[in-house]
């Protein structure tokens, strides 16, 4: 288990809701400028979501912490993410697959009656380099 802080956010929900998981995946950036990551190669990626509410539902979850980590992993651990219908016609850079991260979090939590919102997405993809993705605009305030 690895314990990390991350950037903070501004926000005015009562409650912020803070899960990490990580999987492993292979992809490659299909671009002739891409240099050696055109290669198919694999990293493991850790991930942290921020969700923010200001409801619980009947269990006292904003939402629950497995489910969070089912719904990403799942579906992207051991898999090439190019051949994934989430990257379809898309690089699956670590800005994509943040962006991709936070779409598919908040699909879900928008069907939820407590209406909880993914604040950000942290995406490490090396021991060096990492993404954070955050929505423009908030679907509830
Ligand atoms: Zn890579």
């Amino acid at each position: 288990m690895f314990q990390q802080h991350y950037p903070s956010i501004n926000h005015n929900y009562q409650f912020e809701l803070n899960k990490d998981f990580n999987f492993s995946a292979a992809h490659y950036i299909p671009s002739d400028d891409a240099g050696k990551c055109m290669r198919t190669h694999g990293h493991t990626y850790f991930v942290n979501l921020t969700i923010g509410g200001d409801v619980l539902d009947h269990n006292g979850f904003l939402v629950n912490f497995s489910e969070l980590k089912k719904l990403v992993h799942d579906q992207f651990d051991h898999h090439l993410l190019n051949e994934l219908p989430q990257f379809k016609d898309k690089s699956p850079s670590t800005e994509i697959v943040a962006q991709t991260i936070y779409e598919m979090v908040q699909t879900s939590l928008n069907e939820r009656a407590n209406q909880p919102q993914c604040l950000q997405v942290y995406v490490r993809e090396t021991p060096t380099s990492y993404v954070i993705f955050r929505p423009k605009e908030l679907n509830h305030e």
